[in-house]
């Protein structure tokens, strides 16, 4: 799970990390009365979306940048007029882009230099790793790609936890000044503490920023959280924003489905999580491309399947549809029955595959059979992919 900036602060709040002052709005408003309630200076106004790269992002209404700065409240909520209710196109939203429901109002803050800063799993080391680098901003993406040497990495034991002299080396790495330096470690031994004590998968500020008056503060901040971990966390589940995640994934929450959507167009309904990826790459190897991934689970009901058949065939890419049970503890029935009750309900007409195999086999087949509904059988896992990618290229 991703959460807000402006949730993000709440956070950093109260573990200690500093960051400027600011708060949400929903509208012009508002952040303009954010504005003036923080009062003199500077402001910076930023978009509120689950993604990156709002700075060098384009709204499709032709206006430029998610993030600006001004002295003057009005223009401060002028800015957030032209955001609020318009669609943010950046480097991580894909071109479809995101709906900017909210705005962040904060102090801005002037600036001596920009680093980088994040926390993530090493799924590799099995190890929480620091990445810092001195050529923090908008562009890191390009200094990993063209100057590695400029990315510090620190691998923690998870254990042990961080460790001085592991900071100390950080510092140096960054080349911070003896002042800069003591801040940065309280920051990040806070920052560690946090990613540690809330779950996070990742946790990533950029820019990390040192002030013309001295400060060190995160300038920006996105997390990623442990989904498996969150049910610890209630404070942090509560910042959980459905507008910004998958609907089909929402949907299929709701129904303790393991769902993940993809681009393709060949939809594919499974029992196991084994067996779906096994799926998904055997459709690629007949030459199609999988819409999704789907673990309707060992003992799914006949709700569930039907929420689950539901969900794939609300999804308009989808050409062709791939059912492939082997029923162990899953009762292929009660696949067969929840499928048949979905179809009548939407009214399916896009091509079915269907390869049961297992576990009360022949009911299933059955049911199928007399559901007046137009299958195509697979007798095994590879022929069946080979008709569903035939299905979507006869269509
Ligand atoms: P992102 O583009 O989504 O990563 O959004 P950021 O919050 O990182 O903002 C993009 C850039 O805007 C930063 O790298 C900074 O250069 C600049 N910026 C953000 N906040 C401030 C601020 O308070 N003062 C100044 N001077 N620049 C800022
Ligand atoms: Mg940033």
């Amino acid at each position: 799970m991703n959460i807000h900036e402006y949730q993000a602060k709440e956070l950093f709040e109260k573990f200690g990390v500093p960051s400027p002052n600011g708060k949400v709005a929903g509208s012009a408003a508002e952040a303009q009365a954010v504005a003036e309630e923080i009062g003199g200076g500077n402001y910076v106004v930023k978009a509120q979306v689950h993604a990156g790269g709002r700075g060098k992002g384009t709204f499709k209404n032709g206006f430029q940048g998610g993030v600006h700065l001004d002295s003057d409240p009005v223009k401060i909520g002028e800015i957030a007029g032209q955001m609020i209710g318009e669609t943010l196109v950046t480097k991580q939203t894909g071109e479809e882009g995101k709906l900017v429901r909210k705005v962040m109002v904060a102090e801005s803050v002037d600036i001596v230099h920009e680093y980088y800063l994040s926390i993530l799993m090493d799924r590799a080391t099995s190890r929480p790793v620091i990445v810092a680098s001195v050529e923090g901003g908008m562009d890191i993406e390009e200094v990993a790609e063209n100057r590695p040497e400029k990315i510090l990495k620190q691998f923690i034991h998870p254990l042990a936890g961080l460790q001085g002299y592991e900071v100390r080396k950080l510092i140096k790495g960054l080349g911070l000044s003896k002042d800069a330096g003591k801040q940065f470690a309280k920051l990040l031994t806070n920052l560690y503490k946090l990613f540690i004590e809330s779950d996070c998968a990742m946790v990533e500020i950029n820019p990390l920023v040192e002030t013309t008056d001295d400060r060190i503060l995160a300038l920006d901040a996105k997390f990623g959280f442990d989904d498996n971990a969150l049910y610890r966390h209630p404070d942090i589940m509560a910042y959980r924003d459905k507008d910004e995640e998958d609907p089909r994934e929402v949907a299929a929450g709701e129904y303790d489905l393991n769902y993940i959507g993809l681009d393709g167009n060949i939809a594919c309904l499974v029992n196991g999580a084994g067996l779906a990826m096994a799926t998904m790459d055997i459709i690629k190897h007949a030459g199609g491309d999988p819409a999704n991934f789907l673990d309707v689970g060992g003992g799914a009901t006949k709700e569930q399947v039907a929420a689950a058949f539901k969900i794939i065939t609300g999804d308009p890419n989808v050409e062709a549809i791939l059912i492939n049970i082997f029923g162990g503890i899953m009762d292929c029935n009660v696949i067969a029955e929840g499928v048949v009750a979905a179809s009548k309900e939407v009214g399916l007409n896009i091509p079915l595959v269907v390869r049961l195999e297992g576990n009360n086999v022949e009911a299933g087949k059955k049911t199928l059979q007399e559901s007046g509904l137009n299958l195509i059988t697979g007798d095994d896992i590879l022929d069946a992919a080979k008709k569903v990618v035939a299905a979507t290229q006869a269509a």
